[in-house]
């Protein structure tokens, strides 16, 4: 079906998916797969904006204030657990997450 709400939707759903592999497998072989989702949902994100669906300002606006608000963990000594740290010694594990 060629309906934008329902394709962000399934792209969404694809990166959850992504993001759920990198958890359940914690290898970096995954992260092509996650880097290609984001992707997917930046470009429907960019078309919303460019087609008046979404205002480009408004989004923009949400963004930072969630940047502002959340950026910082990737800098606190127990803030995100990622991939990343776990090469470079501190140990990796899916926090909470049950897959
Ligand atoms: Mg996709």
């Amino acid at each position: 079906m060629n309906n934008v709400y329902i394709k962000l939707m399934e792209e969404c759903g694809e990166l959850t998916q992504a993001c759920a592999k990198v958890l359940r497998h914690k290898d970096e072989e995954w992260i092509g797969r996650l880097e290609e989702e984001c992707g997917d949902v930046m470009a429907f994100i960019h078309l919303m904006t460019e087609h008046g669906i979404v205002n480009r300002d408004a989004v923009l606006k949400k963004k930072w204030q969630t940047i502002a608000k959340y950026g910082r963990y990737f800098y606190e000594e127990n803030g995100y657990n990622t991939v990343k740290n776990r090469n470079s010694g501190e140990e990796f594990d899916g926090g909470e997450y049950v897959g």
